[in-house]
């Protein structure tokens, strides 16, 4: 983030910039910049905001820009990252590059193509989820949320009352935030309901959620999701996988444990990894 002064923005005026930009340039003989008076001066020049509303093409080019962040804190192939997705989303004029560590920027040149990109979410690479989000042509790359992405998720055995848009956005808005039902499923009792939601991937996975539908009993609803990345068994968190956990504090104990008795396990992938959309370097 590029802030200075706690929260005050970072606004510099035309005159101003070049102070900041050559901090080396000649000074006039006699002054001393580190007077008080100058400091204040300098503040109330940085923070004189640039004005700018006539955005021309500039504004139209960064809708059609998506930044993405993969979501893990481990080590990756950043270039291998790049380069796959250049092949498979092929960008306008190749224009894939890394903004910073772990922040990239993919450049198109049709509304289309990104639509469509952003319709296929969730994407992988090397198993991990790549989090992708719009920049808006205001929008600091940087200060870009990365923590939500939309995924399916199924809900299993739901009693005929719950198969309405009221109950499914309760159980969405659960598991995360609720953004659409799939209606071809709404109809097939002997199926489950998919729903999209966007996922807070800083917190576990859900497994089930308890519902009470009119005056019935409460009743426990099984939850999967559909192209589920590697995600950890023990914390369910996604981002790494039990080797890596941070919440254990005794290794010798869990390592003792089988899969099937970890809190966490491959019951919540809604479909074999084969089918999932996965970019593997
Ligand atoms: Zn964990």
């Amino acid at each position: 983030m590029m802030r200075r002064n706690g929260d005050l923005p970072l606004m510099v005026s035309p005159a101003s910039s070049c102070l900041l930009q050559d901090q080396r340039a000649p000074r006039p003989v006699g002054v001393n910049m580190a007077t008080e008076g100058n400091k204040s001066y300098l503040a109330e020049e940085e923070e004189e905001p640039i004005v700018i509303t006539d955005l021309g093409e500039g504004d139209n080019r960064s809708s059609l820009c998506l930044i993405g962040k993969v979501a893990t804190h481990k080590p990756f192939n950043a270039f291998g990252l790049l380069e796959t997705m250049k092949k498979v989303w092929k960008p306008t004029h190749g224009i894939a590059k890394e903004i910073e560590s772990n922040l990239f920027s993919f450049q198109f040149k049709h509304w289309r193509d990104v639509d469509k990109i952003l319709s296929m979410e969730p994407w992988q690479y090397d198993k991990n989820i790549l989090v992708l989000k719009r920049l808006d042509s205001g929008v600091q790359p940087s200060s870009l949320n990365f923590d939500f992405v939309p995924f399916w998720i199924r809900i299993y055995d739901l009693p005929i009352a719950g198969r309405q848009t009221t109950v499914l956005r309760a159980i969405g808005n659960r598991c995360g935030q609720f953004l659409e039902v799939d209606p071809k499923t709404l109809d097939r009792v002997d199926r489950s309901i998919r729903i999209k939601i966007l996922l807070d991937t800083t917190k576990p996975l859900k497994r089930r959620t308890k519902i009470v539908v009119g005056n019935g009993q409460p009743i426990w609803v099984q939850i999967k999701y559909e192209r589920l990345p590697s995600f950890c068994y023990i914390c369910g968190c996604l981002g790494h996988i039990k080797r890596d956990c941070e919440v254990v504090e005794d290794r010798e104990e869990i390592n003792s444990l089988a899969e099937s008795e970890l809190p966490f396990g491959d019951e919540l992938r809604a479909s074999p990894m084969k089918h999932a959309r996965v970019m593997v370097e």
